[in-house]
């Protein structure tokens, strides 16, 4: 079966290099004319451990092709991935231009049967919708398109090894052929049938992942609760931090102590500077704004977005506290990703951290070795340094706001020795607060004890 991708960004790439490594032959368009000629030459425009070496393999050996003509591979496709992005807008709603448009080009391009696999995060319905878009839109030619809904649950930093080794694969479908269709396309997943580039040494046993049919309604439904479940227990642990800031109590512990609860789990229980990137910010936001269209007050999520925003300014009223005034104090930010192990910005805890402090007038510097080129088209006013010891250097505060596991590896005395004034504010919990005090710093951190 010849698959296509329609959109080459994160999930796109993720899912076309994965697809191809597992037998399938892919072409994978974008509408991006840079990132098409950046890809054709082997550069992956974003960084994801393994991916670049699949992308790079899969290319040699021709399972795995890019294209700046979406036309030609939706021609190519018997089944097409619609992995494009659908961002909020300001209401909330959920943007669905960029797939209507999407939609538009598979009706005036496809000469044979379809099968459209929606991996975009969408409101519920948003499946029906694509159906009668592509009749409405494709009348003339009278070609059949089947849609189906996929949700992607991929972890960006971790995607490659999520995407082979999924804890579930969900389907939406309206009918047993496309449903087959689908089980065809995983199946190698499934049956574990795959040489895992991630795992070089065999992959650990596992039972093969569940392979969940569902209507497509409750299959764009379960991605949307799942995204605003892991925020709401993100924010509850940002919020029992600040109860423990107020009463000298440990979040560690108690979070720890939590995840032990096989009802509760330890996942998503790490307070810090909140959540960002690409997915969680703008899915609970457009489940809020779909649940109060039909009528539902979801002011539940609402306080989760509340907590979250309030994570940045509570770490800076810390560094209120003990800088006196910001303005022209130098600051080094360590960290600028939304998290560890990629170079995404999008809605990252840290570019609120530096808007602040710019407009507080404080010298800023920072460091983060995957996303700096990111973050300068954004503040270019920043001081981007070669290394995390630059960063420090004459620094009067330090900011932790990625858990890269290079700053935990630091050499924490060379760094105290070169700072004007040794205060690290740690927004992730990355280090341990005793050492810290031992190596002399004056370390404040979320919700454990000074
Ligand atoms: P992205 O912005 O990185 O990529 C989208 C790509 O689509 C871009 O490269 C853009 O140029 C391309 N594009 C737009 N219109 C096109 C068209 N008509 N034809 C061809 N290409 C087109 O977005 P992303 O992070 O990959 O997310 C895509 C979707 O997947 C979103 O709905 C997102 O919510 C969802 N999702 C993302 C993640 C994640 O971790 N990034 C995880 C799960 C689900």
């Amino acid at each position: 079966m010849q698959i296509s991708i329609i959109g080459c960004g994160y999930v796109g790439l993720v899912t076309g290099a994965c697809l191809a490594e597992i037998g399938h032959q892919v072409i994978g368009a974008d509408s991006d004319p840079a990132k098409v000629a950046a890809l054709k030459a082997g550069k992956v425009p974003i960084y994801e451990p393994n991916l670049d070496p699949l992308v790079a393999s899969n290319l040699r050996a021709g399972r795995l092709s890019f294209t700046g003509d979406v036309g030609e591979a939706i021609r190519a496709g018997d089944a097409l991935f619609i992995c494009v992005s659908t961002p909020p807008l300001p209401s909330g709603e959920t943007d669905l231009s960029v797939l209507d448009r999407a939609a538009r080009q598979i009706a005036s391009e496809a000469r044979t049967p379809k099968l459209v696999i929606d991996k975009s995060t969408v409101p519920v319905q948003t499946g029906q919708q694509l159906q009668r878009a592509l009749s409405i839109y494709g009348r003339k030619s009278s070609v059949n398109f089947s849609v189906c809904s996929n949700p992607e649950f991929l972890r960006e930093g971790t995607a490659v090894l999520d995407f082979l080794h999924p804890d579930r694969i969900v389907i939406g479908v309206e009918n047993e052929k496309d449903e087959r269709m689908l089980r065809e396309i995983y199946q190698p997943i499934l049956d574990r049938r795959f040489n895992c580039p991630v795992h070089a040494a065999g992959c650990p046993p596992e039972d093969p992942p569940p392979f969940l049919v569902s209507t497509i309604n409750d299959a764009e439904l379960i991605k949307h609760a799942s995204n605003s479940f892991l925020a709401l227990k993100i924010s509850y642990a940002n919020l029992l931090a600040d109860v423990c800031d107020r009463l000298s109590a440990n979040v560690e512990q108690v979070t720890r102590a939590m995840g032990l609860d096989p009802r509760i789990g330890p996942q998503f229980l790490r307070a810090g500077l909140g959540f960002g990137g690409s997915c969680l910010p703008k899915d609970i936001r457009g489940f809020i704004w779909l649940a109060e269209r039909v009528g539902v007050d979801f002011s539940l999520l609402k306080e989760v977005e509340r907590i979250n925003k309030s994570c940045v300014p509570r770490l800076l009223e810390k560094a209120r506290k003990a800088l006196w005034v910001l303005k022209e104090k130098q600051i080094g930010i360590l960290g600028l990703a939304y998290k560890a192990n990629t170079d995404d910005i999008r809605y990252a805890p840290a570019l609120d951290l530096i808007q602040i402090l710019l407009t507080e007038e404080a010298r800023v510097r920072a460091y983060d070795a995957k996303a700096m080129e990111k973050t300068r088209a954004i503040f270019p006013s920043v001081q981007y340094t070669q290394n995390p010891y630059q960063v420090a250097d004459g620094a009067d505060a330090l900011f932790i706001a990625t858990e890269w596991q290079e700053f935990r590896d630091l050499d924490w005395s060379r760094v105290r020795d070169s700072m004007a004034r040794p205060l690290v504010l740690d927004g992730r919990n990355l280090l341990d607060p005793q050492q810290m005090k031992a190596l002399g710093f004056e370390y404040l951190s979320m919700g454990r004890p000074d």
